[in-house]
């Protein structure tokens, strides 16, 4: 069994074919789906999504959106989270990417404590997004006494910080660019991080593998990402998917 643990089906890109590229990803040996819906306007989209058989889904307030949101955001955030089919808190943290980032940070830093509370009121999960922010992000879980379970979803900084992380108590979520050339850095993290740490998610319809690269991505491309793990790892495809599954259904309780 295969798990796409991070996908975002509700975007407008599926529109069009949403049913396809799921029954696509069913076929291709992905058996289960977890939708990530971070933003207000998805929510509504992605519980309808989350009934059916073999989705799951995460609810949160992405760190790009924190001034967009209003109290009552929070509020409906805290009622979805309690959702049978809700599994994580998702995705929250902090992004240092964007050239206005710095006049944010303290509001990041609020919404992420304040979504990490729910997380642990409710006893879930978290999938974490830690955009250019690692260091930071480090320093942030670290003071907290008791942090919830969960991943750092599309990990992308060094083996160094992977192994910070991982100790912990996280997951890290691996995605398409472990297939493009030039990631060396997350290769070598791959290479160097326990599998058992590892989860595979596609970020669809973002981050598609070397081979559909440019093109949109979908669950059933996570083929590529597990592929290349097996080959970093020197394991059998099989074995690849066997463990990461085994590692998606210990941490949100599939
Ligand atoms: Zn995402």
């Amino acid at each position: 069994m295969i798990i796409d643990t991070h996908a975002h089906l509700s975007d407008e890109k599926f529109d069009a074919d949403r049913d396809t590229v799921i029954e696509r990803a069913f076929n291709a040996g992905v058996e289960r789906i977890i939708e990530i819906s971070c933003e207000p306007r998805y929510w509504d989209k992605a519980l309808e999504l989350s009934k059916r058989d073999n989705i799951f889904v995460a609810f949160g307030i992405h760190p790009n959106d924190v001034k967009k949101v209003s109290g009552k955001d929070y509020q409906k955030l805290e009622t979805l989270i309690q959702e049978k089919r809700c599994i994580a808190v998702g995705e929250i943290g902090l992004d240092y990417h964007y050239g206005s980032f710095s006049k944010t940070i303290t509001l990041q830093k609020e919404s992420f404590a304040r979504q990490l509370g729910f997380a642990i009121k409710y006893n879930k999960p978290v999938t974490i997004h830690s955009r250019d922010a690692n260091d930071d992000m480090i320093t942030f879980l670290e003071s907290y006494k008791s942090i919830p379970k969960g991943v750092i979803h599309c990990f992308s900084g060094t083996p160094q910080q992977a192994k910070q992380v991982v100790s912990l108590g996280f997951f890290l979520g691996i995605d398409g660019p472990v297939t493009y050339k030039k990631s060396d850095n997350l290769k070598q993290t791959v290479l160097e991080v326990d599998i058992n740490k590892l989860l595979i998610e596609t970020d669809c319809p973002y981050l598609a593998p070397q081979k559909y690269r440019g093109q949109r991505n979908e669950p059933s491309y996570i083929i590529e990402t597990l592929k290349e793990i097996a080959a970093i790892k020197n394991i059998s495809f099989e074995e690849a998917a066997k463990i990461t599954t085994q590692n998606t259904i210990k941490l949100f309780n599939l």
